[in-house]
C-alpha cells in the first residue's frame, strides 16, 4: 500500500492549525509533516511538535544537501518540508498531511502531484482575517500587516486547489475538512495503481 497526501494551504490565521487539532480524533492514521523554520517560535510552540526551529545556516545546508521535498521564503524566513519522513509515512501507507504555503504547494505538485489533493482555507473574509489574527494575540502590528499583505496575494492562487473551505462556523470548517481527509486516502496514486491494476487481474 502507499499513502496519499493531503495539503492544506491559506493565510495564517486562516485556522488550518484549529481544524487539524479539532479533526485529529476523526481522521483515522495519518502523519502531520511537521515543517522546518527558522522564524521564532511562538509562545506555547515547541521543537519538534509545532515545527523543527533552526538558523538560516543549517537551513541554506539542508537545501544544499536536498533534503527538502518543497521550502520557501515566506514573511522573510524559511519555511521547508523533509523529504525523507515524508517518504517513510507514505510507505507505510498512511495519509500525510502538509500545512504549507502557495509556493511549496506548486513545487510540491510538480513531484508528487498523483497523490496530492489540496485545499484552501480562509476565513470569510480579509476583515475577519485581520480580526483572528488580532485575538490570537501571538504577534506585533509589523508582523500582522505583513500577514494580511501575504493573504491579499496567497488568495490569488485560490484557483489553483482542488477544494475551498470557509472557515466561518468553526464545526462545520472541522466536518469539511474530515470529510476531505477520507476523501484524501482515495487517491492511490500512479504507482499504487498499477500496482492494484497488476495484482487484480492476476487474481482474475
Ligand atoms: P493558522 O494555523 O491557519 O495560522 P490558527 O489555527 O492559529 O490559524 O487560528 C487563528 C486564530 O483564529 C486562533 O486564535 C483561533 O482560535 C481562531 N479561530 C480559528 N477558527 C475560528 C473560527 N471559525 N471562528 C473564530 N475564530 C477562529
Ligand atoms: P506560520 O508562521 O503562521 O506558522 O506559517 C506561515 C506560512 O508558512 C503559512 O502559510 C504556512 O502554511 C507556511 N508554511 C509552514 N510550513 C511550511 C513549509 O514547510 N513549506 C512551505 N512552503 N510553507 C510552509
Amino acid at each position: 500500500m502507499s499513502g496519499a497526501i493531503l495539503i492544506l494551504s491559506g493565510p495564517s490565521g486562516a485556522g488550518k492549525s484549529t481544524i487539524i487539532q479539532r479533526a485529529e480524533p476523526l481522521i483515522g492514521d495519518f502523519y502531520f509533516s511537521i515543517s522546518t523554520t527558522t522564524r521564532a517560535p511562538r509562545e506555547g510552540e515547541k521543537n519538534g511538535v509545532d515545527y523543527y526551529f533552526t538558523d538560516p545556516e543549517s537551513f541554506e545546508r539542508e537545501i544544499a544537501a536536498g533534503e527538502f521535498l518543497e521550502y520557501a521564503r515566506v514573511h522573510g524566513n524559511y519555511y521547508g518540508t523533509s523529504l525523507r519522513p515524508v517518504r517513510e509515512a507514505l510507505e507505510e501507507g498512511k495519509l500525510v498531511i502538509f500545512d504549507i504555503d502557495v509556493q511549496g504547494h506548486r513545487l510540491a505538485r510538480e513531484r508528487m502531484g498523483d497523490r496530492i489533493t489540496s485545499a484552501f482555507i480562509t476565513p470569510p473574509s480579509l476583515d475577519e482575517l485581520e480580526r483572528r489574527l488580532r485575538s490570537r494575540s501571538t504577534d506585533d502590528e509589523e508582523t500582522i500587516q505583513r500577514r494580511l499583505q501575504n493573504a491579499r496575494k496567497e488568495i490569488e492562487a485560490l484557483e489553483e486547489y482542488d477544494y475551498l473551505i470557509v472557515n466561518d462556523d468553526l464545526d462545520q470548517a472541522v466536518e469539511e475538512f474530515v470529510a476531505l481527509a477520507r476523501t484524501a486516502r482515495l487517491k492511490p496514486g500512479r504507482e499504487a495503481a498499477r500496482e492494484f491494476r497488476e495484482r487484480w487481474n492476476s487474481l482474475g
